[in-house]
């Protein structure tokens, strides 16, 4: 049986829920939090790290994020004036830097279809940590226009780049992409994201069983010692549209299993409290970690849930947070930062929210019987980002 023929689309539901109103008592004066400052959930988890969607449209069709079916020429996208303006992110980047961010992602659909991405990069790279360092800034990337941009992201203060890539083969990569695009063009914009030294590189490849699972050792090859490091994703149910199923997933073990038949592994300390990969190193002769050849990473979202550390917000690409990338629906920050509220009024918005957050839904999934996902309207990862 082909991919072709267990894809099976789930109806087009509400796919960008309205958002929740920020709870009250972060206004009122006697629950309001008045100091900035590191804050913690309900679970312990320390905010640090923010993931902006700068735009929800994209010219992919990976069909485990933005099925053709679905996302089609009648797919309603949103207006200009609905998106957050990059003064308005940049506010917003500011309050949450005030409580301990200091990483932020900008993601997508595909965020370099946001026109003059560059002035806001710019505008975030002004930003200080609580230590007074700049912030760590990266971008996420379907790697179609990085050749033409890589020189001006880097010139606006961008330091690094995530690309994803599923697959070497043409063909393979035109199927995944759904949209016929050639690979070597994103070869090509990775390797004009090297000249500039947009690095360390990341690259990141979703990997479906049944479709690019040969793809896997090809890909290894290709960026063992090249200084980047791959990193295999697991197929995750994210979203209501992509039809996924457990039996698409290709756990991380096998993926690790697969590459150390051929070239050996072993495994890496976390660099990063919160890092959602695995590290395997590549070994030299006596087994120690070669680090000319370098390191992969295995992303096991489905098999192993790592929510325990988990320390992301999300802000959607109109200004609602969202607290997990399963989340059923995000609070409304446009609204507040669209009408009166003050500075100190988002800080204390932003820290009832978080302090509020339980979310754990890999951890709830694992408990799920094999080949489902929870019966929620998840939102989808075109809108709130990787
Ligand atoms: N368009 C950009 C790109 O593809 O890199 C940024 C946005 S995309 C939503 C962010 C990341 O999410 C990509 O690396 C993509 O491969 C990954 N992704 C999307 N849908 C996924 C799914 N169902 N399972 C696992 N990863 C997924
Ligand atoms: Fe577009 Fe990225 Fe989603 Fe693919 S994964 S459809 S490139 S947003
Ligand atoms: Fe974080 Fe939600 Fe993923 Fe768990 S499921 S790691 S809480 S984003």
């Amino acid at each position: 049986m082909t991919d072709q023929d267990t894809h099976r689309v789930i109806p087009l539901m509400d796919l960008r829920p309205s958002g929740l109103a920020v709870p009250a008592e972060a206004f009122d004066a006697a629950t309001r939090i008045q100091a900035d400052g590191l804050i913690a959930d309900r679970r312990g988890r320390t905010l640090r790290d923010l993931r902006i969607s700068v735009t929800d449209r994209c010219n992919f069709r990976c069909n485990y994020c933005m099925p053709k079916e679905i996302f089609d020429k009648d797919y309603a996208y949103l207006k200009h004036s609905d998106l957050l303006s990059f003064e308005e992110i940049t506010r917003l980047a500011r309050v949450f830097v005030a409580h301990g961010v200091e990483k932020i992602r900008l993601t997508g659909g595909e965020p370099l279809l946001r026109k003059n991405l560059e002035q806001l990069i710019e505008q975030l790279a002004g930003l200080r940590t609580l230590a007074g360092k700049p912030l760590d800034i990266t971008l996420t990337t379907n790697g179609s226009l990085l050749a033409r941009k890589a020189q001006s992201l880097k010139d606006a203060g961008l330091q690094r780049v995530t690309v994803s890539l599923d697959g070497l083969d043409d063909a393979v990569f035109r199927s995944m992409n759904d949209v016929d695009f050639p690979v070597a063009d994103v070869l090509e914009g990775i390797e004009a994201a090297r000249t500039v030294g947009l690095g360390p590189i990341k690259i990141n490849m979703v990997v479906k069983r049944a479709t690019n699972a040969q793809e896997i050792l090809p890909m290894a090859r290709r960026f063992k010692g090249s200084g980047m490091v791959l990193r295999f994703i697991e197929y995750m149910d994210v979203g209501a549209t992509n039809g996924w199923r457990m039996n698409e997933v290709m756990p991380s073990a096998q993926v690790v299993q697969l590459i150390q038949s051929e070239l050996p592994l072993v495994q890496l300390s976390a660099s990063s409290p919160g890092e959602t990969a695995q590290r395997w190193g590549y070994t030299n002769a006596s087994g120690a970690h070669d680090t000319e050849a370098g390191e992969i990473g295995v992303i096991s979202s489905v098999t192993q849930a790592f929510c325990s550390s988990c320390n992301r917000a999300r802000l959607s690409t109109e200004g609602q947070l969202y607290l997990c990338l399963f989340a059923e629906k995000g609070y409304d920050l446009r609204s507040l930062v669209r009408g009166q509220a003050s500075d100190a009024d988002l800080q204390s918005a932003v820290a009832h929210i978080w302090q509020g957050r339980t979310d754990n839904y890999s951890e709830q999934r694992s408990s799920l019987p094999a080949d489902q996902s929870a019966p929620v309207k998840r939102v989808e990862m075109s809108y709130i980002g990787g």
